[in-house]
């Protein structure tokens, strides 16, 4: 029988870790909120191999004395909270006490740390939990905690982390958002003994933006500031022309604590509904200050989520202060492309709908004036195009469709052998061309257009490392991207179908699906279906004013479509009504 006993303090603190040490990212973020919490105005945060082989960060902050140095690693040993009332009104990144203990007993930890106010220093190593030494040691003031062979003692755990880049770029991420939302604290990120990016304590957030996302993000945002009682909303938003494909670039805090909200991140999107097609995501950068009574922090182990004591109060604020910014900010700005020398209109090659349509691919779309600054050549390592255009099997039944009338923006009405078809435009041509391109990524023959001037994007840190993996992969499906300097990359050539203006767009939106894993190049299938559907979207939505298609002509491009009934993201591309049902609805049975 086995008997019931108190698990020894190193495996509790183990089994702990899980909660807190996660992976890299969260050790990081323990010891920067650490130092933050300590006073800190200048951090400097060093890592290795993803933060596998090595983790450090260093403050100026105040420090700790002997006693509180060994008190700090043992569990729950707080300074920041002392009865449980405390955590009603959090002020402190940390309340659990719980980090240092949990990230020693995983690791080789090393702690040195000075208080301004005595000479010497004291050093702490603990391996796997077990204390080896504790001694004094000469440093400025401050705190530096080193953090090597994370899991060592644990290898079970090591099998859970991702690839370096993926562990790397999660530490990233971590620390530009505590740099952004505390720009008066000097901030320096090295990887692998290169500066990622070093800022030094600055008076505007928008500085920290800039320094941090670069200037073309910096230049779609505008300013928005609301005061209400017992809350504050400040930041920047984007301008409603500025949009992207995930909410990766929607950055919210509240009370300087980067976190995961509902109710901020819906209040953003909602915002934004009439500025933004659907399923576009705002970029924003908000910081919400509020009463710490007004809100639980205390809700997620490592404290990502929040939860507000009065939602819709803070929702409505929210919503309130946005409506107001976008309205006042509204001249409409476009994303900050690089300037075309042309003003170039797409021109989508949507498939011909039947073989003996005599029409070009580009029937009545008009090549741009002055033509486009673009040469067309096959993409590199692709097949050239073949000689004659492929052409959409004969619909079966296409006889039995006859066009009515066009209703309101965008419906199209038709006779269909079963009833009334009502089709909805741009979701058809979204599924029709989404087709065409898978078909021509699985056959290797995207063509694609070099730009006469390449479009130069500046990007943050993880999207740089992220894109310099993946140009090769891209470049097979027309979009080519050649890198120079750091962070920064040139547009060469996009497929065919982009308008080259949209082409800095359309590359954020690819690093979009990069960033959430839907463009792995070992799984093509997966990751080509993903560009054809963003693809897709973005090409039937810049389409605005170009000409349209035949009704007769799109209807039958659509039905020789394989999965004609759903555009690529699940929407329907047409809703018929059959004779039976407009039948029951007129109460014809009774007749
Ligand atoms: P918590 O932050 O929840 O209090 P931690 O385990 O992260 O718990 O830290 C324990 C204690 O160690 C803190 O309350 C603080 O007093 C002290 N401490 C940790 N890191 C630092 C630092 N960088 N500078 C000064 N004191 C620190
Ligand atoms: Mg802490």
């Amino acid at each position: 029988m086995a008997t019931i006993h108190i698990l020894p303090d190193k495996v509790a603190n183990q089994i702990a870790a899980g909660e807190v040490v996660e992976r890299p990212a969260a050790v990081v973020k323990e010891l920067v909120e650490n130092s933050l919490d300590a006073g800190a105005t200048r951090i400097t945060v060093e890592f290795a191999h993803g933060g596998r082989s090595l983790m450090r960060v260093e403050d100026d902050g105040r420090g700790m004395d002997r006693e509180d140095a060994q008190l700090a690693l043992q569990r729950h040993a707080t300074s920041k909270i002392a009865v449980a009332s405390d955590l009603d009104r959090l002020g402190t990144f940390g309340f659990r006490g719980e980090a240092l203990p949990s990230i020693a007993s995983v690791s080789k930890f090393e702690l040195r740390t000075r208080r301004a106010e005595v000479d010497t220093g004291i050093e702490i190593a603990i391996h796997g939990g077990r204390t080896v030494h504790v001694k004094d040691c000469g440093m400025p003031a401050g705190t530096r905690i080193t953090v090597s062979q994370l899991f060592g003692p644990v290898p079970a755990r090591r099998k859970f982390l991702k690839s370096d880049t993926t562990e790397s770029a999660h530490i990233i991420q971590c620390v530009r958002f505590y740099a952004l939302a505390h720009p008066g604290v000097a901030f320096t990120l090295i990887e692998d003994g290169r500066v990622i990016f070093q800022s030094p304590a600055c008076e505007a957030l928008l500085e920290r933006v800039t320094e941090i996302f670069g200037k073309q993000i910096a230049a779609s945002l505008m300013p928005v500031e609301a005061i209400g009682e017992g809350v504050a909303l400040r930041g920047f938003i984007g301008r409603p022309g500025a949009s992207r494909s995930t909410r990766h670039d929607l950055i919210t805090f509240v009370n300087r604590r980067p976190v995961d909200s509902r109710t901020l991140t819906y209040a953003v999107i909602e915002s934004y509904q009439a500025s933004l097609p659907r399923g576009r995501y705002p970029l924003a950068f908000l910081f919400l200050e509020i009463d710490p009574t007004q809100v639980d922090v205390n809700v997620h182990p490592a404290k990502r989520e929040v939860r507000f004591r009065h939602d819709p109060t803070v929702r409505s604020f929210v919503i309130t202060a946005l409506l107001e910014a976008l309205r006042g900010g509204a001249e409409p700005k476009p994303e900050p492309v690089a300037p075309q020398p042309v003003e170039v209109r797409p021109a989508i090659v949507l498939p011909q709908p039947m073989p003996q349509a005599a029409r070009t691919a580009q029937a009545g779309q008009p090549a741009a004036a002055g033509g486009p600054p673009l040469v067309r050549s096959p993409t590199i390592g692709a097949a050239p195009p073949p000689p004659a255009p492929e052409a959409a099997p004969v619909p079966a039944g296409l006889a039995g469709w006859r066009f009515i009338s066009e209703i309101e923006a965008g419906y199209w009405v038709y006779e269909s052998p079963n009833g009334l078809v009502i089709l909805d435009e741009r979701a058809s041509l979204e599924r029709i061309l989404f087709e065409k391109l898978e078909r021509e990524f699985a056959e290797g023959r995207t063509e694609s257009q070099r730009m006469l001037f390449a479009v130069p994007v500046e990007l943050d840190p993880v999207a740089a490392a992220l894109l310099g993996d993946h140009l090769v992969f891209l470049a097979a499906h027309g979009l080519e991207v050649a890198a120079f300097g750091r962070n920064f990359f040139r547009i060469e050539a996009v497929p065919a179908w982009l308008d080259p203006a949209d082409a800095e767009p359309f590359l954020r939106d690819i690093l979009g699906s990069l960033r959430e894993g839907r463009l792995d190049p070992a799984k093509p299938a997966v990751a080509r279906e993903n560009i054809a559907r963003l693809a897709a979207a973005r090409a039937i939505a810049a389409r605005r004013s170009v000409g349209r298609e035949e009704p007769a002509e799109l209807i039958a491009m659509l039905l020789g479509c394989e999965r004609p009934l759903l555009t690529p993201s699940g929407r329907p591309t047409y809703i018929e009504i059959s004779g039976a049902e407009l039948a029951q609805r007129f109460q014809k049975e009774n007749c």
